[in-house]
């Protein structure tokens, strides 16, 4: 730890003077005195004037302006909603949407979901009286289905637009489309402080308005040399932090829950061993599967001669903004979905920020007053090893899902559309090419009745396929059961560090040996079977609130079933039909066993390996059908079931040759699941 002290260059507290608590800190401001805090609040009537001006607006400002919570209010008040339309605004991110449109209706007065709501995938929290809406971009992405010309809105906001996700980048394509024969639709564009020409060009040089920000210096340090455990190095930093710096809250930018939870429980454990001589230290998490009344205490002003300590994902790089943060502590990664398009594989893993992201994230400090910005990396690194911007979506991550959702909007020519940067021609062929083995196109690449009732479900076409080849096989419920608990992205095993061994006993109650989908029915039917109670999770170790959401998830997807007219209907006592409609869905994910515990994947021969946490972890199955792709130290697949070669034949004939799926060894491995009776 003293060696971290010196790497970090850690400057005495005498050095500089930071503020020990700002004056915004100091007296509770009203909402109106706030509101009118705002940089972006002497602009008010400039920028409704020049909304009324401009049929498209680029809004450049820095982060915490108001632009997310105030311009829909400015808009509002002028009258854009007086003729019965909507102000729409999207967000690339869940918890953004649904925090600030908490916050907007707090300001305003009124109760969430009446005025002001918002809507993400499988919640949809508006009413007919809903002005000022909040959604994810992939919600609006998907409203286009049912309202193409987007007829009950009067503005369009597209919000943080430098994030470039897949669904922000093709929303850019729609609303231009839109925009040309809606004449009365304003269409605002609005990005952090980054190049917005991109954006003017591409809207035919729409103009750019920007809003100045209030921005404190921020002291940047660097460390002398790499970091090797960066979570523990995030530890020790808040720590010294607390104890030589000035009062002011510190921001932490972490990959994602495991590792927030892990360095909370870190944290704790030393700073209870500090006892009483220091500073009370609060430590918040902030991810995306936060409960949001966990949410809401992030934004409680901190006690007095307290200080608060957020560790929170990518979502507080720009999305939302926290007051009087001064201190920013940044490891350098961050969690990216990223796509082979030459193995057709999909693997989340951790990778270094870019230069622009780095940049944000310091910004983060300076908000309030001046500001430090501590970066766990080397000022080499960060001149030599970083890239200046991260690579849009769209050019990274498989496009089934983006693809399906245009075909079903009707736009067959995929290569001509308006994309702001294009994505990889392969990845295009690829994707359509996926599309046409899961039955959603025909070889004319148009909709098939198939596809169309898959663009129907609100998630990726491998789950689509698998949840409506249920119907076939008779297990509806069972599906929709397993589709919700994989759609929970937030773990459903709990593990306490102090419980591992109690925790992981009551994990492997529910194993089944047909593998993880199946155990994790196990947990939801028992869970449901003991009333979805909450005292049976806290003695299963398992999260509550996940299976709350899953439950809310499975309701969703049992009225979308009964909207493409799918009668639930439950399967059988034995498991291999409910392995089948899997596969027919994720017959691209299948690996054969190799040797020494290792997997081969089918079509690619890469390399991957069974997750430690999974039922099968020990049998190792000759065949087995994965979930999803994790890359830690190497490629693991998570959610893993065994399958027959023989059903990859049955559910996808035109993928798969028999050829291929000959066993290299006659050797029979001793038949050990299909038979099996579910514990439920
Ligand atoms: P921008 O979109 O320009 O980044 P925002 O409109 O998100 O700015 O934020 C403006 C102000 O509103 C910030 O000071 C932020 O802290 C505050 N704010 C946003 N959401 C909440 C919330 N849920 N609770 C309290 N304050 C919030
Ligand atoms: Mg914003």
């Amino acid at each position: 730890q003293i060696d971290f002290i010196q790497a970090l260059q850690m400057p005495g507290s005498s050095e500089k003077k930071v503020p020990e608590i700002s004056d915004v800190q100091k007296k509770k401001l009203t909402i109106e005195e706030t509101k009118k805090s705002l940089p972006i609040y002497p602009f008010k009537d400039d920028l409704i004037a020049a909304v009324k001006e401009y049929q498209v607006l680029i809004i450049k400002g820095e982060t915490g302006s108001g632009k997310t919570t105030q311009i829909p209010q400015y808009l509002h008040e002028a009258g854009f909603t007086a003729d019965g339309k909507k102000i729409g605004c999207t967000q690339p991110r869940r918890v953004a949407a649904m925090s600030v449109a908490a916050r907007v209706a707090q300001e305003m007065d009124v109760k969430l979901g009446n005025e002001v709501g918002y809507a993400i995938r499988f919640e949809d929290c508006t009413s007919e009286r809903t002005v000022i809406k909040y959604m994810t971009d992939g919600t609006l992405h998907r409203e286009f289905l049912s309202e193409p010309d987007l007829q009950s809105y009067s503005v369009m906001i597209i919000d943080e637009a430098h994030e470039r996700t897949l669904h922000t980048d093709i929303l850019f394509g729609l609303v231009k489309d839109i925009a040309r024969f809606r004449p009365d639709l304003k269409l605002l564009i609005s990005s952090a402080t980054l190049d917005v020409t991109k954006f003017s060009e591409f809207f035919d040089d729409a103009p750019v308005y920007q809003i100045p920000g209030r921005r404190f210096p921020v002291d940047i340090y660097y460390t002398k040399a790499p970091e090797a455990d960066y979570v523990d190095a995030c530890v020790v930093s808040i720590l010294q932090i607390h104890v030589t710096q000035p009062l002011g809250d510190i921001l932490v930018f972490l990959t994602g829950q495991d590792e927030i939870e892990t360095c909370h429980e870190l944290l704790q454990d030393r700073v209870r061993r500090l006892g009483s001589k220091v500073k009370e230290l609060i430590i918040l998490p902030l991810y995306a599967n936060l409960p949001s009344d966990m949410q809401a205490k992030i934004f409680e002003p901190t006690p007095p001669g307290a200080r608060k300590v957020i560790l929170a994902t990518n979502i507080a790089e720009t999305s939302l903004t926290i007051d009087n943060i001064i201190y920013v502590i940044d490891p350098g990664f961050a969690k990216q979905n990223h796509f082979n398009s030459r193995t057709g594989m999909e693997s989340l893993m951790v990778v270094p920020i870019s230069k622009a992201s780095a940049n944000q994230r310091a910004g983060r400090a300076g908000r309030v007053a001046a500001g430090k910005c501590f970066r766990l990396y080397t000022a080499w690194s960060y001149k030599h090893e970083l890239e200046e911007c991260t690579v849009p979506e769209i050019q990274r991550i498989n496009l089934g899902n983006a693809v399906l959702m245009l075909k079903a909007l009707g736009i067959n020519d995929l290569v001509h559309f308006d994309f702001l940067d294009p994505p990889p021609h392969e990845t295009l062929v690829l994707a359509l090419e996926q599309l046409y083995a899961l039955g959603a196109l025909n070889h004319h690449g148009e909709l098939t009745k198939l596809g169309r009732r898959m663009a129907e479900l609100p998630v990726d076409p491998m789950m689509a396929k698998m949840v409506l080849a249920s119907e076939k096989y008779k297990c509806s419920e069972e599906i929709v059961t397993i589709g919700a608990m994989l759609s929970v992205n937030g773990a459903i095993f709990y593990r306490p560090k102090d419980k591992i061994i109690h925790a992981d006993t009551a994990r492997k109650n529910f194993y089944h040996m047909a593998g993880d989908h199946l155990s994790l029915l196990n947990v939801y039917n028992q869970w449901r079977d003991s009333d979805y109670s909450l005292q049976w999770c806290y003695e299963n170790f398992i999260q509550h609130r996940s299976m709350k959401r899953a439950r809310d998830v499975r309701e969703q997807l049992v009225n979308l079933m009964q909207r493409v007219e799918i009668e639930m209907v439950s399967g059988i006592d034995e498991t291999d039909n409910i392995r089948k409609a899997i596969t027919s869905g994720y017959f691209y994910h299948i690996a054969r066993f190799s040797k020494g515990g290792s997997y081969k994947t089918v079509k690619h021969n890469q390399s991957v390996t069974i997750h430690p946490n999974s039922a099968l972890f020990e049998t190792l199955p000759r065949w087995v059908l994965y979930h999803e792709l994790v890359f830690t130290t190497k490629e693991f697949m998570r959610q893993v079931i065994e399958i027959e070669s023989k059903w990859l034949l049955e559910v996808a004939p035109h993928y798969y040759k028999a050829k291929e799926l000959e066993d290299s060894t006659n050797k029979k491995m001793p038949k050990t699941v299909g038979r099996s009776k579910m514990t439920d």
